[in-house]
């Protein structure tokens, strides 16, 4: 199978290495039997609706995001129609910020989103920098990754967030939870990048891919995974011992 993938904004939303989860899609897609065709979706190009089974959004700081975002705005129609039509979507951070309704920088301006996610974001004072360990209940697994943003995110009522802070900040640092899921689309704050050392998740949004690709649910074969398992285990020790302090 040939798996579609939108890389949106790459030259610009990829901090912390989030252009790395594309290749962990590669490598682990490639490892039973499939291809990724990965193509650039950025300013001024248009969303192949239809054509894409993956769409992939990395992080950047306030500039970058004010750099894409009215551009962003443009493709809220044809991203949701994506998305609506059964579409992965994967975004992290500064992305996963703008699949909100907005994002309000430290200066006060505000950033449109599109609406994509039940969510809005406005940042705060302090950045929350740090290792996070993350129980994902939905899938009975936890997720290890590293956040740095100045954005508190706060989830609608009855929002589903992507899972409960055993160690580190989260959303926004009170509430407990991290990132926010809603069918296909997944959104957190964990950089790293986050798919190497969780492949189960890696797993979770390639299955989906393939199940929009093929028009059947997927269940993947597990891998290995030696190296990926003890990459987890040191970053959720690092989690436990150091996350969530200013
Ligand atoms: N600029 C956003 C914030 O500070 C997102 C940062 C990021 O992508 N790491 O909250």
């Amino acid at each position: 199978m040939i798996l579609r993938v939108g890389h949106l904004y790459p030259e610009y939303l990829n901090i912390y290495a989030d252009r790395g989860n594309i290749a962990v899609f590669r490598a682990r897609a490639r490892a039973r039997g499939h291809e990724l065709d990965v193509r650039a979706i950025s300013i001024g190009d248009g969303v192949p609706v239809g054509e894409v089974d993956l769409l992939y959004v990395g992080g950047g700081q306030d500039r970058e995001q004010a750099l894409v975002a009215l551009d962003l705005a443009t493709k809220a129609d044809a991203l949701r129609e994506a998305v609506g039509g059964g579409a992965a979507f994967l975004a992290v951070c500064g992305g996963y910020q703008l699949l909100g309704r907005f994002y309000r920088d430290r200066a006060g301006v505000e950033l449109p989103g599109i609406g994509l996610l039940p969510l809005h974001t406005i940042a705060g004072e302090r950045r929350m920098i740090g290792d996070v360990l993350l129980s994902c209940d939905w899938a009975g697994r936890t997720l290890a990754g590293f956040e740095n943003h100045a954005g508190r995110t706060y989830l609608d009522d009855g929002a589903e967030p992507l899972g409960r802070v055993l160690a580190g900040f989260g959303n926004d640092g009170k509430s407990g939870y991290e990132g926010c899921r809603t069918g296909r689309v997944y959104g957190t704050y964990l950089h790293g990048p986050l798919l190497p050392r969780n492949g189960w998740f890696a797993d979770r949004v390639l299955a989906d891919a393939l199940a929009h690709a093929t028009g059947e649910e997927v269940e993947l074969e597990p891998l290995a995974d030696k190296l990926e398992a003890e990459a987890h285990a040191v970053a959720a020790e690092r989690a436990r011992r150091r996350g969530g302090r200013f």
